[in-house]
């Protein structure tokens, strides 16, 4: 949806009909399967190999202690 700053209305093109679109498709067993592994490779931390319960920080690509391993060491 694209707002007119010039005019201030709103603009809308109905390109699709929503009186005709399908509910989005259930998930199957398989998709659950593929979420599953993303989800786990999400929290295994490729350098230690260790699976957390939570998701890594995608910015550190690597769980904290092994991004940043003196900080446990003065600790
Ligand atoms: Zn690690």
């Amino acid at each position: 949806m694209r707002v007119n700053r010039r005019a201030g209305g709103v603009r809308v093109s109905y390109l699709d009909r929503i009186d005709l679109a399908k509910p989005v498709r259930p998930m199957t067993s398989r998709k659950w399967g593929a979420l599953a592994l993303a989800m786990l490779a999400r929290c295994t931390c490729p350098q230690c190999g260790v699976t957390y319960s939570y998701c890594l920080p995608t910015s550190l690509g690597m769980c904290v202690l092994c991004a940043f391993p003196d900080d446990q060491k003065a600790a």
